[in-house]
């Protein structure tokens, strides 16, 4: 497993395990699936309904939780600051552990709070300064949005953690992230799926004898991304952790990256409109 470092100093494996949509029924078996197979980065949220199951996977595995780099978002209900403390212990209880290893603002909501996500950013460095956060950052800020935080506070996001795939490269998020020592994750790396029978990515992996999810993967962490694929299916998740040495030519990385379709890329919300308590 390759690392990337953060801010903090500490480190985040570069490979995590993604659990939206993976209903709660579901998710004890995979994550166990997925802690079996080797990963020990898991990324889950409040809004997805499954943190008590992802620390259930966890406390089974017995595997120590310090090998284990966990990340989990507040909810967009919960940003005022006595929800967002309340809503924090209750997803640390949860997850049955004493700290998150990133604790994610899950969506700026510049149209919802008045636009005030800096007191939200404000209230999660509480978290970070009392230890049960080892690290906060946030997810779906776009440029504008980090602008705002540098402007109202000291403390840089240790991630902006944001939809980047070959249909929608998010240049210009990554940029600004780069700019300012905030590490970059990829959501939806797969592009749930919609890159994967894309003629380009098909005839690479054909040539090169990997899957189309496994061009990809290693296509972003090539650009030294973080990337958190999901999939509930044992053969998949397997496959998908072995993406580091995947011989791909610099001509191959150009092509993917010219896959890009720009906003019409996105699989997900526009950050700058999304307003979905
Ligand atoms: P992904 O891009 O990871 O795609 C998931 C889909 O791809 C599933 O349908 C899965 O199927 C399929 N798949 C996975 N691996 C393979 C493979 N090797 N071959 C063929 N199909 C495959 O989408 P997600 O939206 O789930 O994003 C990943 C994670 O990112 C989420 O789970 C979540 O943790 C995070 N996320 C964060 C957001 C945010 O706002 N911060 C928003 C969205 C996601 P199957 O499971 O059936 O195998």
């Amino acid at each position: 497993m390759k690392n990337v470092t953060m801010n903090t100093g500490n480190t985040i494996p570069q490979l995590g395990y993604g659990t939206y949509k993976i209903a709660p029924e579901d998710t004890v078996d995979a994550v166990t699936m997925a802690l079996e197979a080797g990963y020990r980065h898991i990324d889950t949220a409040q809004m997805y309904g499954n943190e008590a199951e992802v620390g259930e996977a966890i406390a089974k595995s017995g595997i120590d939780r310090a090998d284990i780099f966990l990340t989990t978002k507040l909810n967009n209900p919960n940003h005022q600051p006595d929800e967002a403390r309340i809503s924090f212990r209750q997803s640390l209880e949860d997850l049955q552990t004493d700290y998150v290893d990133l604790f994610l603002i899950h969506w700026p909501l510049p149209t919802l709070f008045g636009g005030d996500f800096l007191t939200t950013w404000l209230t999660l460095e509480e978290f970070y300064e009392d230890g049960r956060a080892k690290a906060v950052g946030v997810s779906n800020f776009l440029p504008e949005h980090l602008d705002v935080l540098a402007n109202g506070s000291d403390l840089v996001p240790a991630v902006n953690q944001i939809e980047i795939h070959p249909y929608f490269t998010n240049e210009a998020s990554r940029a600004k992230n780069a700019e300012l020592g905030i590490v970059t994750q990829a959501w939806s790396p797969l592009g749930r799926a919609a890159v994967l029978d894309d003629p380009t990515v098909v005839e690479i992996a054909e040539r090169v004898g990997a899957t189309p999810a496994q061009v990809v993967l290693n296509w972003h962490v090539n650009r030294g991304d973080v990337v958190i694929p999901k999939s509930v299916t044992k053969s998949r998740v397997e496959s998908n952790m072995d993406i580091f040495d995947v011989p791909l030519t610099e001509e191959d990385y150009e092509r993917i990256t010219k896959l890009d379709r720009g906003e019409e890329g996105r699989q997900g919300s526009n950050p700058a409109t999304m307003e979905r308590l």
